[in-house]
C-alpha cells in the first residue's frame, strides 16, 4: 500500500515558500516538491491565513514580526543580529503593553528563575512566578514507586505539578506566561492547561545547560548515536 505523503519541510530543498523575489512577483508554488503542505494542505492553510483576520490575532502577529525585525541591524558589512532572547522578551512584553508577568519555573533553575525575576521587575514588570513542585503532592499521587524516586527508595519525592503552575498563572490573570526549564512532558503539559499567552524563554537540557539543539550539533561526532537507526 502506498504511503500517505505527510508534509516534511524540513527535507526540503526548494523552499518557494520563502522565495527571493520582489513585491507583486508570485512565489512559484507549483515548483513545490509533492510533500509541500502547500499542495498537501491547502484548505488548512486557507482557513490558518483567515485567522489573522482578526483584528487582535492580526495586531499580535505584526507586534512579534517587528520584534523579529529588531532583532537584526544592517549595517555596512552586511545584517547582523543584536538582540539576545531575554531582551527579546523585554521589548516584546513592552510591544504588547503587558504589565503582569508570570514565570512558571523548574526547580532545578531555581537561580535563573531570581535573576529573570530582577531582570523583568527592573524593566518595570510586576511579576509572579511558581515553582513546578507547588503543591507538594508525593510522587505517589500519580502512581511512582520507591525504584522511580530520583533520590532513591524512603524519600518523600513531590511531584512537578505543571497543570497547578498554569493554573495559578490563569488564576492571576497575568498578561504573558513564561516556562523557564520545564522538563519533556511537564511543559507539554503546562502548555496545555495554560490559559494565558505564553512564551518559552528556555527549555529544559540537564546535560547542555539548557541547549538542546547542542546534541544536534554534536550529532556527526561525539553525539553520532543519535544517527544510528533503531526499530
Ligand atoms: S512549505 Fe513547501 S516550499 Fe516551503 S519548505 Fe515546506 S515543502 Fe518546501
Amino acid at each position: 500500500m502506498a504511503k500517505k505523503l505527510v508534509p516534511m519541510c524540513a527535507r526540503c530543498t526548494k523552499v518557494v515558500c520563502s522565495p527571493t523575489l520582489k513585491n507583486g512577483e508570485e512565489p512559484p508554488i507549483d515548483q513545490a516538491p509533492a510533500f509541500c503542505p502547500m499542495k498537501l494542505m491547502p484548505e488548512v492553510l486557507a482557513r490558518a491565513t483567515a485567522e489573522y483576520d482578526a483584528p487582535n490575532v492580526r495586531e499580535f502577529a505584526r507586534l512579534a514580526s517587528v520584534q523579529e525585525f529588531e532583532c537584526y541591524e544592517h549595517l555596512p558589512e552586511g545584517r547582523r543580529t543584536k538582540i539576545p532572547r531575554v531582551e527579546e522578551l523585554i521589548q516584546f512584553a513592552h510591544k504588547c503593553d503587558y504589565k503582569r508577568l508570570g514565570i512558571a519555573f523548574c526547580s532545578g533553575l531555581a537561580n535563573e528563575a531570581r535573576i529573570l525575576t530582577d531582570v523583568l521587575e527592573n524593566k518595570g514588570f510586576q511579576v509572579a512566578s511558581v515553582r513546578c513542585k507547588v503543591g507538594a503532592t508525593p510522587k505517589e499521587h500519580i502512581g511512582i514507586t520507591e525504584e522511580q524516586k530520583i533520590r532513591g527508595p524512603g524519600w518523600l519525592e513531590t511531584m512537578c505539578s505543571p497543570i497547578a503552575q498554569a493554573e495559578i498563572l490563569n488564576a492571576l490573570e497575568v498578561d504573558l506566561a513564561i516556562m523557564l526549564g520545564l522538563c519533556i512532558g511537564h511543559d507539554t503539559l503546562f502548555i496545555r492547561y495554560c490559559r494565558v499567552p505564553m512564551t518559552v524563554l528556555a527549555v529544559k537540557d540537564r546535560v547542555f545547560g539548557h541547549n538542546p539543539l547542542a546534541a544536534l550539533y554534536l550529532s556527526g561526532s561525539y553525539y553520532s548515536r543519535l544517527m544510528t537507526k533503531t526499530k
